[in-house]
């Protein structure tokens, strides 16, 4: 695992370099001075959003695209939960709702639900199309291109 990881400070946007165990102390910004918060939890991403959420972070983000009307998404939503916040500061979290976004779903082909994909400097590094056979562990899959 990397000692450190690179955040974007939300009030000037200066990039910064934050040790591992500062993450949980709220870190402040070198530049202004501010506390860099970052996502704990899932965020929401639209059309309108996507692609500013995904060039603004730094460093890795996980993307759901997920369907209301999915079982298999309910089962796995804790997990993505887990994976936010376990992994706060490392990874961002987002989630797509293909019902509301279907042209980010058509974008990136997304033909079933859950679909992860994990962008690394905006560029996607991998991904999973559907439910699994097997019962993956999608925190082993994520922690992987962590390091
Ligand atoms: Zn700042």
């Amino acid at each position: 695992m990397p000692s450190s990881v690179i955040l974007r400070c939300p009030s000037c946007r200066t990039l910064n370099r934050v040790p591992q165990e500062k993450l949980s102390g709220h870190p402040h910004c070198g530049q202004c001075r501010n506390v860099i918060t970052f996502p704990t939890r899932p965020v929401n991403a639209t059309a309108a959003s996507f692609d500013r959420e995904v060039s603004d972070w730094p460093e890795a983000v996980f993307v759901e695209f997920w369907s209301v009307t999915c079982g298999y998404c309910r089962m796995v939503e804790p997990v993505v939960n887990d994976i936010a916040a376990w992994r706060a500061g490392r990874l961002k979290v987002l989630k797509v709702d293909i019902q509301a976004e279907f042209s980010l779903a058509q974008r990136y082909s997304v033909m079933a639900t859950p679909t992860f994909i994990l962008f690394k400097n905006g560029q996607q590094v991998d991904r999973i199309d559907g439910a699994p056979r097997e019962k993956i562990d999608l925190v082993a899959w994520v922690d992987r291109h962590l390091s």
